[in-house]
């Protein structure tokens, strides 16, 4: 189990940026390691995120997911119109 939730009638700027990064590495850490992506392909996910417009602060501007979160699942891609990764 995940722990608590996260509010959902809180504006990120009525939230703890920090709070969300570590909720977000928290579900990455609990996701079984079989769904999980490879250490070097996480990090390309990320660098073309990075890089990428429609990243804002953490989020996908085109599906409204973390991104670090999505780039972990193994199974996901970028939702972009022509994926990024
Ligand atoms: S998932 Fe794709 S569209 Fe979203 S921020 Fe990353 S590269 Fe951009």
């Amino acid at each position: 189990m995940i722990g608590k939730p996260p509010c959902r009638r809180c504006l990120l700027a009525e939230t703890d940026a920090a709070h969300i990064a570590e909720t977000v590495q928290k579900r990455i850490a609990q996701m079984p390691e079989e769904e999980r992506t490879a250490p070097a392909e996480y990090a390309r996910r990320l660098s073309q995120c990075r890089a990428c417009d429609m990243l804002t602060d953490g989020l996908c501007g085109v599906c409204g997911c973390y991104a670090e979160l999505r780039a972990a699942k193994a199974k996901q891609h970028c939702p972009d119109c022509v994926p990024r990764w």
